[in-house]
């Protein structure tokens, strides 16, 4: 992680102000500088406002140097249609124990990425791969409401938004993580997710593995 302070701009600073419980703008303001201060104090550093590697161990963000070979992709286990948003995802998985959201990337119905968990951060979302993996998740993955036991039935439901978004999404990645793999949550559980043929779906995009 880079080193921010005031005007510093960009996703590191989401990623900070999420932390930080702040409207996460992108923009390192006075409100974001204060709050950095505050939580300084609270956790015995120098009040400074700047972010650097001391600040971002205390939040938990620490540049683990972790090497990522893996990308598995999961869906949501939501109806489909239906937006989930990383507000609801965390609250579901802060109920399952975890520390924060489990994945690193949730794609809404619309093709908005939504970045989670700091990719130099190991997710929770496929147990026995977490530290090695990027988690990536489209929102849907079940038929809709009114399908009897919706919820045990894994379905393809990416919207054309969601396709092109994972697709450049996973290209971005291989690019950041050459030679990783990239699979379905299914290889590794027992459950559908993410709905569909990995292998079918990357011979479709032309990813060759
Ligand atoms: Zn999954």
């Amino acid at each position: 992680m880079a080193t921010l302070k005031r005007g510093s701009r960009g996703a590191e600073v989401k990623t900070l102000q999420g932390k930080l419980n702040l409207m996460a703008d992108g923009i390192f303001g006075p409100l974001t500088e204060e709050a950095v201060k505050e939580f300084q104090k609270r956790k015995g550093l120098k009040a400074d406002g700047v972010v650097g590697s001391q600040t971002w161990a205390a939040l938990g963000v620490v540049p683990s140097g972790r090497k990522v070979d893996e990308i598995i992709l999961h869906y949501t286990a939501t109806p489909e249609g239906e937006e989930f948003s990383n507000a609801q995802i965390k609250q579901s998985h802060l109920a399952r124990g975890f520390s924060d959201i489990g994945y690193h990337y949730v794609i809404g119905l619309n093709g908005e990425v939504r970045p989670g968990r700091a990719e130099a951060i190991a997710g929770a979302h496929c147990k026995g791969h977490n530290t090695r993996s990027i988690g990536v998740c489209y929102v849907g993955g079940c038929p809709k409401r009114t399908t009897p036991n919706w919820r045990d039935i894994g379905k393809d439901t990416r919207t054309a938004a969601q396709r092109a978004t994972l697709e450049k999404l996973v290209k971005e990645l291989l690019k950041r993580y050459p030679g990783a793999t990239v699979h379905g949550h299914y290889e590794f559980d027992n459950k559908p997710c993410p709905g569909f043929n990995v292998k079918t779906w990357l011979t479709q995009v032309g990813i060759k593995q």
